[in-house]
């Protein structure tokens, strides 16, 4: 049992509360709360002069790509993939991706993120990490066939044997999901077979989705349709739940698709402002109720995976592009980086509310940057840098006022180094 006391809510501010949480979830919000029979090990946190908010929800990531950091900035996204990534990927083992995956945990843990939808491989090793460090995550598999018969088949059974070993793990912080990479890298029996599959074990399917003009070019040519109409027209999303990372560059035609299909969209504005990739046409799609969080995509391309950045770019930047300053406001970001997310991921978490899941983080407000202390809403999306002061996953507290509470940070830090030499000297 947790109580938080005397802390304040991010939409209503100017009182302060307590939050009692049992077990994972948040069972009571109101005044007073130490008189309402409290168990002899409850541990108190002191939330005066600090703001409770929802953990943020990252939707599209490749969590070990960490160790990526830096290595190929400023270049096109084919010659990043085929002249970088793909050759660093092409050494990593099951140990260096378990240490790219813990930095990543602890990076996200400090910004206040407590959930996040991964697509990679080497994946019992992000799995163990994952638990370690206590976050909340859906997990998938990349696969990529490359329209090679004998690979498709190797890529459906590892992804088979993921589902089935994160249902085995019986944790309820870890959910598995399909992850095929895109539909220019994915044969369309790949793409009908992974459908099977995500009906058989009811999981959602995590794709790459539209993100360069040239890709959208590519299956276009391969088969005479735009990516969505391709997928919509293989049955794709017929009684999947899909969410699309990316999905920059869209007819008007597609967008109908999404919206008709109850597709969720996962917005990475910066990686898709860092490949020069160009920029999703958010306010449309919100305009057309679709459900759209946010991402940060891998390391690689980002360079963080500092959630806030999303937040406040993804508000800013369609304000600029669309000559707008009333598009995308703060309550829609903030949103989309919580709510939005936890619903696409089938979290009940997002908010803080009673029987919601406990995934909560505490920020100091005694920061320059948060002061005058109105507003508080407009200063996370518009002010804050992520450094958050104390972070609840499921009820279980990962960092106490600034402090790792599960994982050794130095040996993670001094491991992950020794994992990056291992990728670059080749
Ligand atoms: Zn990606």
């Amino acid at each position: 049992m947790i109580l938080i006391e005397n802390v304040r809510l991010i939409d209503n501010y100017k009182s302060e509360v307590d939050i009692l949480i049992e077990k994972d979830r948040i069972i009571k919000i109101g005044k007073n709360l130490k008189d309402n029979n409290l168990k002899k090990d409850c541990t108190i946190i002191d939330g005066k002069n600090k703001i409770a908010t929802p953990g943020l929800v990252n939707t599209h990531t490749h969590i070990p790509m960490t160790l990526f950091r830096g290595v190929a900035d400023d270049i096109p996204l084919m010659e990043w993939l085929n002249n970088h990534i793909w050759k660093m990927e092409a050494k990593l083992t099951g140990e260096i991706v378990y240490w790219g995956t813990l930095l990543g945990c602890i990076e996200m843990i400090k910004s206040g993120t407590t959930t996040f939808n991964d697509m990679y491989f080497f994946i019992d090793d992000i799995i163990k990490a994952t638990e370690e460090s206590g976050l909340r995550a859906t997990l998938s598999y990349g696969m990529i066939d490359l329209f090679d018969e004998e690979k498709r088949e190797k890529e459906l059974k590892e992804s088979e044997r993921v589902i089935k070993k994160i249902i085995s793990l019986n944790n309820p912080k870890i959910k598995p999901s399909l992850g095929p990479h895109a539909p220019y890298t994915c044969s369309k029996e790949l793409l009908t077979e992974t459908k099977e599959m995500a009906k058989k074990y009811n999981v959602p399917i995590h794709i790459h989705m539209n993100e360069t003009i040239d890709e959208v070019k590519k299956v276009k040519e391969m088969t005479d349709k735009l990516p969505f109409e391709y997928l919509h027209s293989i049955g794709f999303f017929d009684g999947t739940k899909c969410i699309c990372a990316h999905c920059v560059h869209l007819s008007d035609e597609e967008i109908n698709i999404i919206k008709n299909n109850n597709i969720g969209v996962s917005h990475n504005p910066i990686s898709n402002l860092k490949l020069g990739s160009g920029i999703a046409p958010i306010p449309k799609l919100l305009k057309n109720n679709i459900v759209v969080s946010l991402g940060t995509d891998g390391c690689g391309s980002n360079n963080n995976l500092n959630l806030y950045e999303e937040i406040k770019l993804s508000s800013i930047l369609h304000k600029g592009v669309s000559l707008n300053p009333t598009v995308v406001d703060s309550n829609t970001s903030f949103k989309m980086a919580t709510e939005n997310g936890a619903k696409l991921l089938g979290f009940k978490s997002g908010v803080i509310k009673e029987g919601y899941l406990a995934d909560i983080v505490l920020i100091d407000l005694k920061k320059p940057y948060l002061i005058p202390n109105e507003n508080i809403k407009s200063h996370l999306v518009y002010s804050f840098n992520g450094s958050v002061d104390t972070v609840i996953v499921g009820g279980e507290i990962l960092l106490n006022e600034g402090n790792l509470t599960k994982l050794d940070e130095d040996k993670v830090y001094r491991m992950a180094e020794k994992c990056y030499r291992k990728l670059v000297d080749w």
